[in-house]
């Protein structure tokens, strides 16, 4: 098949629009949904400083990338943040491969990790815990996205970021809205959506550029532009019904190509209403770390205390700050 443009020999064929791209072209064409996604909803201003969320994984490196393009020709800054929740055989790896890439680019990078900033790594805390396989208490994952959501929100203060990048990207998106419809938690949905508004001077807010770029495309950008991205997966990733969405929703795309598309859409329709019914303006700090929270204590500093009680009564010791 050829390029749809320019009639070289297609390296890709974009279903839901029934065209063919060749490498330059397809890389184009990845590139300015991005810049559309920034410029339709004002995500990144004149001079911001972003801090970019990079993981290691195929989304946050080919976001970096992106970002770094575009701000050669936009004047904005990057920062690139990495969260290293110890994570013993997988981590170690994706912390290397972020730290190339922002070398690479030029680009500024610092580490958070969960033992220096909460206490214990996310294998200590499993340790500690029980993990949510063997039937006992909350799972891995409970306690990794609420401790990584507090520390790149911490993170991005303490870069001076005026706004944090995730790497989310359109499936994702469209997985986490279908996830919340069927869990009937609608509430959840008006708190991040397609653009952002600021609901409190002490959370950085988030910012996701990639929220129109098909998984597969970002594979593909990774592939074609030889770019070092970790594909190997957590240990304790075990979302069974997140995974039975992407299935369900993978289907669907195929036999209704612009699926997708078109949920994002109907999202982005229902955020304003959400965002109004359900983004909570009036957040107190916690009162032990000072974070934004709905409550008096935050739920990162909840499970902290939770994990620190439960390593006391088994007699496990840490260097507990
Ligand atoms: Fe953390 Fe769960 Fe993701 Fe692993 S799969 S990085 S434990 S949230
Ligand atoms: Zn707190």
């Amino acid at each position: 098949m050829k390029c749809t443009k320019c009639g070289r020999d297609a390296v890709y064929h974009a279903r839901y629009e029934g065209k063919f791209y060749c490498h330059k072209h397809f890389n184009e064409m990845v590139e300015s949904k991005v810049k559309q996604t920034v410029r339709k909803y004002g995500l990144i201003k004149r001079g911001d400083r972003i801090a970019v969320g990079v993981s290691g994984g195929k989304d946050s490196v080919v976001l970096l990338h992106i970002l770094h393009k575009l701000s050669q020709k936009f004047p904005f800054e990057i920062i690139a943040i990495t969260i290293d929740e110890g994570i013993a055989g997988y981590r170690p790896e994706s912390v290397e491969i972020a730290k190339k890439n922002a070398k690479m680019l030029g680009v500024e990078h610092r580490i958070y990790s969960f033992k220096e900033y909460i206490g214990f790594t996310l294998d200590e805390t499993v340790n500690i815990m029980g993990s949510f396989e063997k039937g006992e208490r909350v799972g891995a994952c409970s306690y990794c996205g609420v401790w990584r959501r507090w520390l790149l929100n911490y993170a991005a203060q303490d870069v001076n970021a005026d706004k944090l990048a995730v790497g989310h990207n359109l499936d994702d998106e469209v997985q986490m809205f279908l996830m919340n419809i069927m869990r009937g938690d609608v509430a959840r949905l008006g708190r991040t959506g397609p653009y952002y508004e600021v609901i409190h001077e002490g959370l950085v807010p988030r910012i996701k550029p990639l929220r129109e770029v098909p998984e597969k495309e970002i594979v593909l950008y990774a592939v074609l532009n030889n770019i070092e991205v970790d594909f190997s997966e957590c240990p304790y990733a075990v979302e069974a019904f997140r995974a039975e969405i992407r299935d369900w929703i993978n289907e669907m795309e195929e036999k209704h190509p612009g699926t997708k598309y078109q949920i994002l859409r109907s999202y982005d329709k229902m955020f304003p209403l959400l965002a109004k019914a359900y983004a909570h303006r009036d957040l107190n700090r916690c009162k032990i770390c000072g974070q934004p929270t709905t409550g008096e204590i935050c739920k990162a500093c909840s499970f902290k205390l939770q994990v620190q009680e439960k390593a006391k009564e088994k007699g496990i010791t840490f260097r507990i700050e």
